[in-house]
């Protein structure tokens, strides 16, 4: 297995690594040494990046990712039956073309196709998926790459659509896929959330009445203090507890005074707590979103960017929850979102198939067992 060193790419395939190495197989993942401690809970054995100096920036880490992956399978690939990589990096078909091996990959968004990019660069504000709205800019840095990389295409679109493997496994059910008739159920499947062997500390849930509001904006894109704040101005008078993740950027100290209602944490355990909340407010990251309609919690969507916005219109589209822009968000329009929420009994009535096959859809072992079969 090969991932880049992103956790929203990496943490749903590690049960994948356990489902296998429980079955009796040898499993070797690469990836970051930020990731090894993950990696070897699962049993699997970890293989760090060649050539990815400890002394670069975190941005120079994530550029240099890309070729310290590529040059680590190219090295220790041929030893292999199969490669198994998230469609985020993508020279992953190329690279098992070139070592005689056959190919699985991964997604943690939405499958992807040109519609699904187009949509990405559209709607996915400055972030990585802004490649996606200018088709020159984006084959220009096609051309910078293909040889770099041993493409087959010298376009990424083409690359990422058209050079991929004959399985594909999607972290969601088809049912929250967009463009869903455009991907052949022979090759592409929906396997739902990575969730069954996650084992997560306890929570302590003496001091929180129902209902319950969790806002969480992931583990990357979650630096604004501003946000939170609006948070705790919009439910500090209500008849809701509130948990709320900030994060590591910011620091519970920049929120000011914390109301009784209001219970805050820089990380919690968000399986347990999306468990018995009856609002997600959520910044529409696809594990978060997956999670949440596992466990049958509407949302309340406020993306930051890449496949974000288009994950929260999907929601708004489907009536699982509502999307709010996060320019001229206040404390009021954040309240009475929510609260219209939590009245309506609609939108829990129509996440309700959501979360039955979410939980029926089986995960990693799902595509533990269709990987297997497919090597047999
Ligand atoms: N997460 C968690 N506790 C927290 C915040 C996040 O366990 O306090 C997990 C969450 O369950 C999800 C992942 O971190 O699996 C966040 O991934 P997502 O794709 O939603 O957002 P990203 O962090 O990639 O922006």
């Amino acid at each position: 297995m090969v991932n880049l060193p992103f956790s929203g790419h990496t943490n749903p395939t590690l049960g994948l690594a356990k489902v296998l190495v429980d079955l009796g197989h040898h499993v070797s993942y690469i990836n970051a040494p930020d990731f090894r401690e993950k990696i070897e809970r699962t049993g699997a054995a970890f293989i760090p990046y060649d050539n990815y100096p400890e002394t670069l920036s975190p941005t120079q880490k994530e550029i240099k990712s890309w070729s310290a992956a590529y040059q680590t399978v190219q090295r220790v690939g041929a030893d292999f039956d199969c490669l198994v990589y998230e469609m985020l990096f993508l020279p992953g078909k190329a690279l098992a073309d070139q070592l005689g091996i056959p190919a699985f990959r991964l997604f943690s968004t939405f499958t992807l196709n040109e519609k699904v990019l187009k949509d990405f660069g559209r709607t996915g504000g400055w972030y990585m998926t802004a490649i996606f709205r200018y088709p020159r800019l984006c084959r220009l840095f096609s051309k910078m790459i293909k040889r770099k990389f041993g493409l087959r295409y010298g376009d990424i679109v083409k690359e990422m659509v058209h050079n991929g493997p004959d399985l594909n496994f999607t972290y969601t059910i088809r049912d929250f896929q967009i463009y869903p008739d455009e991907f052949p159920s022979a090759r592409y499947k929906y396997v739902g959330p990575a969730i069954g062997d996650r084992a997560e500390p306890d929570f302590d849930f003496s001091k929180i009445t129902k209902p319950l509001i969790y806002i969480s904006l992931g583990t990357l894109l979650n630096t604004s203090a501003a946000f939170f704040r609006k948070c705790m101005d919009a439910f500090r008078d209500e008849p809701v507890s509130v948990v709320i993740s900030i994060g590591k950027t910011v620091k519970k100290e920049q929120l000011g005074e914390i109301p009784e209602n209001i219970f805050v944490y820089p990380f919690v355990p968000q399986l347990k707590i999306l468990k018995r909340a009856s609002l997600f407010i959520t910044h529409g990251g696809m594990n978060s979103v997956n999670e949440a309609l596992y466990y049958g919690t509407p949302m309340l969507v406020i993306p930051v960017g890449n496949d974000q916005p288009r994950v929260a219109q999907q929601i708004e589209d489907l009536h699982l929850g509502k999307y709010l822009k996060r320019k001229g968000l206040t404390p009021a329009i954040l309240k009475d979102s929510a609260l219209e929420i939590l009245r309506d009994m609609s939108y829990k009535e129509s996440i309700v198939p959501f979360e039955e096959k979410s939980q029926a859809a089986g995960g990693n072992t799902e595509i533990a067992g269709m990987i297997l079969k497919a090597l047999s």
